[in-house]
C-alpha cells in the first residue's frame, strides 16, 4: 500500500526502493459523510525487483478502512461524535470506538515510524529524533489533514499501521 504522489509517475517500491510497474485496477468502496458511498478505482502495481504488490491509495482512504480518512480523523479529534444527530449517516458507535482503540494502540508505533522517516529521509538530525516533543502531536496540531499526512509518510516509506487483531 502506498499513496498517490503524482498521476503520471509511479513512486518507487515502498519495500525495496525498486521500480513499480502498473498491473491492474480494482474497485474499493469509500463511505463518506452523509451516508454517501462512492466506488474508487485503485491502481495495483508490482515491483520489478522484489516482486511485491502494492495498491495505490488516494489520500482520502485509510488502509483497510472503508470510511474516508476525514471521518476517521474527525472521530479521533472528537469533531464527529456519537452524539451527532444524523447517526444513520455516520459510522456506528462500535466502529468509532474501534478507530479510537486502533489509534491509541498504535500511538507509540506511529511516533516511532515518523521519527525513523524524519531521521532517514529528511535528515533532520539528532535534535528532532531525541526531542521530547511528539512529532505526531506537532503534525496533528498544525494541520486538520494530519491523519492523511501521517498515513502518507508512514506507508510511502514502507511502514504500516497494523489493524486491531480482533
Ligand atoms: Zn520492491
Amino acid at each position: 500500500v502506498f499513496f498517490v504522489e503524482s498521476r503520471e509517475k509511479l513512486p518507487v517500491c515502498p519495500v525495496c526502493g525498486g521500480t513499480l510497474k502498473y498491473r491492474d485496477c480494482k474497485k474499493r468502496i469509500l463511505k463518506k459523510e452523509g451516508g454517501e458511498r462512492i466506488w474508487l478505482i485503485i491502481r495495483r502495481c508490482k515491483c520489478d525487483d522484489c516482486q511485491s504488490y502494492h495498491n495505490e491509495l488516494p489520500d482520502c482512504l485509510t488502509p483497510y478502512k472503508h470510511y474516508s480518512t476525514e471521518i476517521i480523523s474527525g472521530v479521533l479529534d472528537e469533531i464527529v461524535t456519537p452524539m451527532d444527530i444524523d447517526t444513520e449517516d455516520y459510522p456506528c458507535l462500535q466502529t468509532m470506538l474501534r478507530w479510537i482503540k486502533w489509534f491509541n494502540i498504535n500511538l507509540a508505533n506511529i511516533e516511532g515510524q515518523l521519527r525513523q522517516v524524519s531521521h532517514h529521509l529528511l535528515d533532520l538530525g539528532d535534535d528532532v529524533l531525541f526531542s521530547k516533543d511528539s512529532l505526531l502531536e506537532a503534525i496533528r496540531s498544525s494541520n486538520s489533514r494530519w491523519l492523511e499526512i501521517i498515513l502518507r509518510i508512514i506507508y510511502n516509506s514502507g511502514g504500516r499501521i497494523p489493524a486491531l487483531p480482533w
